[in-house]
């Protein structure tokens, strides 16, 4: 997306500190005088910034400001070892608080709602940021976190909750016992804000259908605030994001070039505002692409894609690209397939073999539809796969990011 006077302004400003201010960034940007980035194109010149530089400034190496700035600070998740520690100013806790609320309102939420979330509060910064947001929009909180279906489901019909803030792992795990227990006339949602994973339109129409609810999807990351930095509209047709704070762009994931407006890349974002932890041209491992022209709800805010995937998820099997996203797709056209599956890639005699597990709705054929997947998977991806259709429920749901992609082959 092309950088706007605005945000070149923005970056120009910060730059006539942030050498000063960052000791992580006067090291990184060491032979690269800030003060002669004139152009976007000079921007794009400046080196990425990566999840492993941010880890080697554990714990508060990426500090910006004084002590007495800092007022708070949160956590990634490290699932390989060193987490990255983020510190927040005042003014970074309300900026975000800002951008979350503009989510919510995006997605017609009004003070008269009752926001029931379920994302965890602590050292990640899912929960507090639902919270936050839905706080300066006047509306009523409930702050569950995660777990404790029975008390969730309890206090979701005692409370009216009119909007479920949840993964769409955990988002499914409630709509089906919702289901299950048949008390779907007592529960008051209309809307669910769905963040932290990319999800299949299949799944997403579950969700939607047993909860009876219009669904969001919301964007974010650690690493930029948390949750709520852009999330899609009722044209549901990628994610609006919010370009006065950031500075999005969409790079090809082994080169790091610039790629032509459109095309699906990795998303890398700059910090336009943030004190305690500026971020220049971080890599999010996120695969999106920017969506062109205006959205039809008016909302002039740009937009990008849904996430497809992450870069680390895509796989290479026999020579083909495969992400996440595109099973999605694929199972969403077969009758009788869940959204729920698994995918193994293993290396057997010299060979690349890839297993399919599917869920099957009740009522169906198994072996026939085997045959549908087998046919169906080898016209849209270009290559076999072994198909193993499974009962519902069989597939792990979990509260966290649902790892679905596995490759057996290193
Ligand atoms: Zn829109």
């Amino acid at each position: 997306m092309k950088m706007n006077e605005y945000q070149l302004k923005l970056i120009q400003e910060q730059f006539k500190t942030l050498k000063d201010k960052s000791d992580f960034y006067s090291r990184k940007f060491e032979n690269i005088d800030l003060e002669k980035i004139q152009t976007e194109e000079d921007f794009t010149k400046l080196p990425f910034t990566w999840k492993g530089d941010l880890r080697d400034a554990y714990p508060l190496g990426l500090q910006a400001v004084p002590e007495e700035e800092v007022v708070r600070i949160h956590s990634s998740s490290g699932t390989t070892g060193t987490p990255v520690i983020i510190p927040y100013t005042r003014k970074d806790v309300e900026d975000w608080a800002v951008m979350f609320e503009r989510c919510y309102r995006t997605a017609g939420l009004t003070d008269l709602d009752r926001v029931h979330v379920t994302p965890g509060y602590g050292l990640w910064t899912a929960g507090i940021g639902f919270q936050a947001g839905a706080e300066r929009l006047g509306a009523m909180v409930v702050p569950m976190g995660p777990g404790n279906t029975n008390k969730q489901l309890q206090m979701m019909m005692d409370m009216k909750s009119t909007v479920l803030c949840a993964t769409s792992s955990y988002a499914l795990l409630l709509a089906e016992e919702i289901a299950k227990r048949g008390i779907g006339d007592k529960i008051a949602l209309k809307k669910g804000v769905i963040g932290s994973e990319r999800w299949g339109e299949k799944m997403r129409k579950r969700i939607a259908s047993e909860l009876g609810v219009q669904l969001y999807d919301i964007y974010g990351l650690t690493e930029i605030y948390g949750p709520g930095i852009g999330i899609s509209c009722d044209e549901d047709c990628g994610m609006h994001y919010w370009d006065d704070y950031l500075y999005f762009e969409i790079v090809d994931p082994k080169t790091g070039e610039i790629l032509p407006e459109g095309e699906i890349g990795e998303l890398v974002i700059t910090t336009l505002k943030k004190q305690g932890a500026p971020l220049i041209r971080y890599r999010t491992h996120d695969l999106t692409r920017f969506l062109p022209g205006e959205c039809k709800c008016g909302c002039k805010y740009p937009r990008i894609d849904t996430i497809l995937g992450r870069t680390d998820d895509m796989v290479k099997v026999k020579g083909v690209n495969i992400f996440p996203s595109q099973i999605d797709e694929l199972l969403t056209k077969i009758e009788g397939a869940s959204s729920e599956y698994q995918v193994m890639i293993d290396h057997m005699e010299g060979k690349d073999l890839l297993t399919l597990f599917v869920e099957q709705e009740d009522g169906y054929n198994s072996a026939a539809l085997e045959e549908n997947l087998k046919e169906a998977f080898k016209n849209a991806i270009g290559i076999a796969a072994i198909i193993k259709v499974v009962g519902m429920g069989d597939l792990p749901r979990s509260e966290k990011k649902t790892a679905r992609i596995f490759d057996n082959r290193y």
